[in-house]
């Protein structure tokens, strides 16, 4: 009997008309409980575009201008780096993806870029017309210079240049470590990191890269915008620059020395979930506008994105490891993976950078130092090209 119930729940209505140009395409739409759905291969296929099936009940739902990750059961979808509420969740019956009716006439319309849903007609219909870009421009990030065009225009980018977003670690009242241990303390890292960042971008800007700053200023940046800035603005590489310190070991604070590289991932070793800690612990300090929005999916999601650099994230840590090489006195301390909460939200190659620890009072003194920090900037800068030129011969020209 309630078998009998169940199955007379589940009824067609009429079909979704979708139109482009002359072109017309009906996709079936099914009523359970009463609420509509459409089978996401069917629209897809009618907007052009397709459905990505990856493990554990994920779902991309991949279009011309625009990708939306879906998980089955879970009322949310993500678009871009944001999350949105769904009323309903989508479903999977019989192996195959449902979308909530939400989907076809809100998401698609807001964020499917020149999709329109004509209510009245039950017509969605797309334009091939450029469309008004989706996303507005970063509101927290600080352009430095007037140079390039906003990256969010990508298309103005001239073909072949690639962006290359350069975030300085804390920033305002987050003031990262401070040392160096066994004297005053005079050395505070988002000094460092802002400095060694500008001259970051000035050597990568000078060798014709465009470069976004997720700051350019004592201002902080909540560790989740830093990630949502560049993915807006469709970087092509993600660098963070950071000063190491210790755990709660003064003694080893005073001691150690060196440069490593991380890239995302779950930490591996003590040391790098305690470097991990400390860079994550910026959160503490975000509060709200700064705060991160409660996103319970964004990680899940994320981490799927991440997933897909993970290898190229690698090398470009290799990279800028080996370069280091070069220039650094302290010893280098290799590439490892952490789980970076800055590293987390940007979904293209990502790196964070510890140029050496700050607690130490030789190290302290060096990545002060204005010709040193200069260094350490043209040698990252070098290590990006590279890693770009080697990456750009693998995959075949541009993006
Ligand atoms: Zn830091």
């Amino acid at each position: 009997m309630i078998g009998l119930v169940l199955f007379l729940q589940i009824t067609a209505s009429p079909p979704l008309s979708v139109r482009e140009g002359v072109t017309q395409t009906t996709v079936p739409v099914t009523i359970s409980a009463g609420v509509r759905s459409v089978p996401a291969d069917a629209l897809m296929k009618a907007l052009g575009g397709s459905v990505i099936t990856a493990a554990h009940g994920r779902f991309s739902l991949s279009l011309p201008k625009t990708r939306i990750e879906l998980i089955e059961g879970i009322p949310f979808a993500r678009i871009d780096s944001v999350t949105y509420g769904l009323a309903r969740a989508p479903d999977v019956r019989a192996g195959k993806l449902f979308l909530p009716w939400q989907v076809v006439s809100e998401l698609l319309p807001q964020h499917g870029g020149g999709i329109f849903y004509d209510a009245a007609q039950g017509e969605l219909r797309t334009f091939s017309a450029p469309v008004a870009r989706r996303n507005p421009p970063p509101s927290v990030a600080d352009r430095s210079d007037p140079g390039p065009a906003p990256a969010a225009e990508r298309s103005t980018r001239p073909p072949g240049r690639r962006l290359v977003v350069i975030d300085a670690g804390h920033g305002g009242p987050d003031r990262g470590m401070s040392g160096p241990i066994g004297d005053t303390p005079w050395f505070v890292e988002k000094d460092i990191t802002l400095a060694v960042s500008r001259k970051l971008a000035e050597a990568l800007r000078g060798s014709g890269m465009e470069v976004l700053m997720t700051r350019t200023k004592d201002t902080l940046i909540a560790l989740s915008d830093r990630g949502r800035i560049a993915n807006r603005n469709r970087g092509d590489l993600f660098v963070s620059i950071h000063v190491n310190a210790p755990g709660s070991s003064n003694a080893a604070g005073a001691r150690e020395r060196g440069y490593e590289t991380y890239f995302l991932a779950e930490a591996k070793t003590d040391d790098a979930k305690r470097v991990e800690r400390m860079e994550n612990e910026a959160v503490k300090f975000e509060t709200g506008a700064n705060a991160p929005k409660g996103d319970p999916l964004s990680f899940i999601i994320t981490d799927m994105a991440q997933n897909e650099h993970l290898r190229e994230s690698n090398d470009l840590a290799q990279t800028i490891q080996d370069g280091l090489k070069e220039i650094h006195p302290g010893p280098g301390r290799g590439v490892h993976q952490a789980n970076f909460a800055v590293l987390r939200g940007s979904y293209m190659p990502a790196v964070l950078v510890e140029i050496g620890f700050g607690s130490n009072q030789l190290e302290a003194s060096y990545l002060s130092n204005s010709f040193n920090q200069d260094r350490i900037a043209r040698n990252i800068s070098e290590s990006v090209l590279a890693y770009l030129e080697n990456y750009e011969s693998r995959v075949g020209g541009v993006r």
